[in-house]
């Protein structure tokens, strides 16, 4: 055999061997890398005290007639509860529905603004822009297209529990009055919308509007400037300051106002 073809061989095996110890080749990130923000569907979910709540009803759950095992439900519920998305139509009249919001719209740079100590100390608590500012001092200017998500940390402590989440375990429109979580501050959301370009913003409470709020501005202004809402997002407290890739993947329902969404970030 010559030198050639030995070098030859000895390359071969060489590549053989790399193949063999290189990763399987798939697309998907590493299980490691994936956070799912997303809180499971049950009776649990929380709703606003006034809307419809999640039922799931087993239409088939076992072995059939035939001899082979068949499983399916019925579910309903409102749009808004759980983890799930806001439309711009849902505040601003004319606006686009969940349908008409691009997949590629949903995705984005994800922005934490941790306020966990703030809104332990006041659960009506609002997010100002003194907040966005000093986080833009330690991590630079927030990116363009991000999702600026405000972690309180009173969903991601305490949901599912309403009393601890929502202020209150009534239902009803008797509950209204009673509703104490904190949410974006109108000052800081117009800062976003006007000197900013972002996708939207996101939170791990049931609303981006505080729970104490009775004219909705910060939705007002959301929507109206044709942006996007994420509301009771889980596992906050995973997600880093800056670098991570946040999917909303809401269900694109017509005439959707809003949208249960799986939401999940690639972490740098
Ligand atoms: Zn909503």
């Amino acid at each position: 055999m010559s030198a050639t073809a030995i070098r030859t061989m000895i390359t071969i095996t060489a590549l053989a061997l790399c193949a063999m110890s290189a990763p399987a080749g798939s697309p998907a990130p590493a299980a490691d890398r994936l956070l799912d923000l997303t809180y499971p569907y049950d009776e649990g979910t929380i709703y606003w005290p006034t809307a419809e709540t999640f039922a799931r009803t087993p239409v088939a759950w076992q072995v059939n007639e035939r001899g082979w095992w068949y499983a399916s439900n019925n579910y309903a519920a409102s749009e808004h509860g759980g983890t799930h998305v806001d439309a711009p139509i849902h505040f601003a009249k004319g606006g686009r529905t969940i349908d008409q919001v691009p997949l590629a719209e949903w995705i984005g740079p994800a922005v934490r603004i941790d306020v966990t100590a703030a809104c332990a100390a006041d659960r009506d608590y609002r997010l100002t822009v003194e907040d966005i500012r000093r986080w833009e001092k330690r991590h630079g200017r927030i990116p363009r297209g991000a999702w600026v998500i405000m972690y309180t940390g009173i969903g991601t402590r305490h949901y599912p529990d309403p009393v601890k989440v929502l202020g209150t375990d009534r239902r009803g429109p008797d509950a209204l009055p009673l509703l104490s979580f904190p949410g974006f501050g109108l000052a800081a959301v117009q800062f976003l919308l006007q000197e900013r370009t972002v996708t939207g913003i996101g939170l791990d409470t049931p609303s981006i509007d505080y729970g104490r709020s009775v004219d909705f501005e910060v939705h007002q202004a959301v929507c109206g400037a044709d942006k996007l809402a994420i509301e009771n997002l889980a596992n906050l407290d995973r997600l880093p300051a800056k670098g991570a890739v946040l999917y909303a993947a809401p269900m694109p329902i017509r005439n959707g106002t809003g949208a249960p969404a799986r939401v999940f970030a690639i972490l740098p």
